[in-house]
């Protein structure tokens, strides 16, 4: 089958630039054709389960405050996001009928809460400018000298022009098992190292991360990847369910402090993750990947200073009331109380200068993290230096178009990363499409 504009991969980006390369034929008036293939039977599986199954489609902060959230070259996006603004995308869905509600960060959402909206009007607004989207074609390869497309049952597609929209590795059950890294590479691209992002940090005793043997790995022969599905310690146990809120958190290695960030908190059947653990992930598993030891101390009173606490703790030990329990409930809600006690062993009696310096500095030993099977987010990519940032286009592979997650993208939570899927993808489509017309004319 000859096409005009073949997209590989009918995720958010795939089915952005769908809407870009038909809604860009459909306005020109010519009748040239545009084919999602999507491995999976349905499109978009991956949208279906962000934001908790409510799906924060954007984030409606300017430029310069939207930017800051970019882990990477933040230069490169400048051009897609103007060319589709998260205002846009609003209005986009709202013309699909899909209203939508801004929360506290400026996070966008559906008015239904419900991802499945999103993914109908991405499809809807597909096939309506005119876009085809075939489901179950698993794309095996693509032929570097005439863009022909086989897939897995045999069938094959010969394309003027091809958008790679795969994404990146995580949560392969949705379907992004990383193909696009190598159909790009065939064609001379060069991949970034990938390495899961926004994920839980795992403590030092909280997973029982043993081998498959039943020996505990030495340091240096596991790259520091820990399944999410492994058993909780008793400490994990402990620990699990903990929801710290306004707290001040620092990423340290050996020498240096990394990073710190203030805000939310959670100890989950991961790790540590929640708002504040998933901004430092990337650091942290950038860092751990490098072999460095990490430690993360959790300011829990971060708006007192360390002399100012202990002379808050004085008063109650003065009146008798000196048992650790009694005073850490005063100073902390009841089940991180608990849980603070099972990591602070040697805090057996109330001295507050100790007990102050404790809560200043809850400290963990970070011995790994989640991986692709639970992660967010893919880190590293295509290299966005050898893609033209004004259209998407390969600078290697004349007619070759990269979005969305494959490329080296990546981005905080808070709607972020569909952003840039979004409008990476609407103007890899449009590029696309008004390339083969300018040839035509
Ligand atoms: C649990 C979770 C929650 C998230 N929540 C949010 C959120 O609330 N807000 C936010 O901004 N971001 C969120 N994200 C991130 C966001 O979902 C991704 O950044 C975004 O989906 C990337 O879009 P994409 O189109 O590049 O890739 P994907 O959405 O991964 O789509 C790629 C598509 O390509 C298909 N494909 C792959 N290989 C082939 C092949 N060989 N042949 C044919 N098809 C193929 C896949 O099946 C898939 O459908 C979340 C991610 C996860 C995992």
């Amino acid at each position: 089958m000859d096409v005009d504009v073949l997209i590989i991969g009918g995720g958010a980006a795939g089915l952005m630039a769908a809407c870009g390369a038909a809604g860009y034929f459909g306005n020109a008036g010519s009748a040239q054709t545009t084919v999602v293939l999507e491995k999976m039977p349905r499109p978009a599986r991956k949208i279906m389960i962000t934001g908790k199954g409510r799906c924060n489609f954007t984030n409606v902060k300017s430029w310069n405050e939207f930017s800051p959230h970019i882990r990477t070259d933040r230069n490169f996006l400048h051009h897609a996001f103007f060319n589709l603004t998260p205002e846009k995308m609003i209005e986009f869905l709202a013309e699909q009928g899909v209203e939508s509600v801004v929360e506290r960060g400026d996070r966008a959402y559906p008015a239904s809460y419900k991802a499945s909206d999103i993914v109908d009007a991405l499809e809807r607004a597909a096939t309506k400018a005119g876009a085809k989207i075939e489901c179950g074609k698993e794309v095996k390869s693509i032929a570097q000298e005439d863009y022909t497309v086989t897939c897995s049952d045999g069938t094959t597609y010969t394309a003027k022009t091809i958008i790679i929209a795969t994404g990146g590795l995580s949560y392969p059950s949705t379907g992004s098992t990383g193909d696009g890294y190598a159909f790009a590479e065939d064609l001379g691209h060069s991949i970034k190292t990938c390495f899961p992002s926004l994920t839980a940090l795992v403590p030092e005793g909280y997973k029982d991360n043993h081998s498959e043997l039943g020996l505990r790995l030495p340091k240096g022969l596991y790259n520091g990847h820990i399944d999410r599905s492994l058993p909780l310690t008793a400490l994990g146990e402990k620990l699990c369910g903990c929801s710290l809120k306004n707290v001040g958190v620092t990423l340290t290695n050996t020498k240096d402090t990394l990073r710190t960030e203030f805000g939310d908190l959670d100890f989950t059947d991961g790790g540590i993750e929640g708002p504040v653990g998933f901004t430092l992930s990337r650091d942290a598993v950038k860092s751990i990947l490098h072999g460095a030891h990490l430690r993360l101390i959790i300011d829990l009173k971060p708006g007192i200073e360390e002399a100012r606490l202990a002379a808050k703790i004085q008063a109650p030990t003065e009146e008798g009331k000196n048992n650790m329990p009694g005073i850490l409930k005063k100073l902390l809600p009841a089940g991180i109380a608990e849980a603070f006690l099972a990591t602070n062993a040697k805090l057996t009696k109330p001295a507050p200068k100790a007990l102050a310096k404790a809560l200043k500095e809850w400290t963990f030993d970070i011995c790994g993290f989640v991986g692709y099977e639970r992660c967010v987010v893919t880190a590293g990519g295509v290299d966005t230096r050898e893609v033209i940032q004004k259209t998407m286009q390969s600078r290697i592979s004349p007619g070759l178009y990269l979005c969305g997650e494959v490329l080296d993208i990546d981005c905080d939570t808070g709607g972020y990363n569909l952003q840039c899927a979004f409008c990476t993808g609407y103007l890899a489509g449009q590029s696309a499409a008004k390339s083969i017309l300018r040839k035509q004319s």
